[in-house]
């Protein structure tokens, strides 16, 4: 499926709607999630024009996909946590339940995460 272009990632990467900013490198933007579900809850994205893994790892040159992992790092540093551990969750697809088209990592810390995946059953 063709990336869109107006999916609301893109449009905080543009600068048309705001966004709490916590880092920006030439290949990433990270910024607290609206709707946090931790006491940390940043999301990371890459800059470029990608959906989901597939679209990045397909389409993606080494150094965008290197930058992107180093930015989770980095901002994963920023955020205080690596000291106590955190979670990172990358919804992806219909299965994943992704809501934005837009590739991104959730950086959740600042507690006891709890299990990775409730269980319902297979
Ligand atoms: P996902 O279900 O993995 O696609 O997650 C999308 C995430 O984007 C959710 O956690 C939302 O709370 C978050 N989100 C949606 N709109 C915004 C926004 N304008 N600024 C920050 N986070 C947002």
């Amino acid at each position: 499926m063709a990336y869109d272009n107006d999916n609301i990632f893109a449009k905080i990467l543009r600068g048309e709607i705001p966004s709490d900013k916590v880092y920006e490198d030439d290949w990433a933007y990270a910024f607290k999630d609206i709707s946090p579900q931790a006491p940390v809850h940043v999301l990371v994205i890459p800059k470029g024009p990608y959906q989901n893994m597939e679209a990045i790892t397909r389409d993606g040159s080494d150094a965008e996909i290197g930058g992107f992992f180093r930015a989770i790092a980095k901002v994963a540093e920023l955020s205080g946590v690596t000291d106590g551990g955190y979670r990172l969750i990358a919804n992806n697809g219909e299965d994943g339940n992704q809501e934005v088209p837009h590739l991104h990592y959730h950086l959740l810390g600042g507690r006891n995460m709890g299990r990775m995946v409730k269980r319902f059953g297979i």
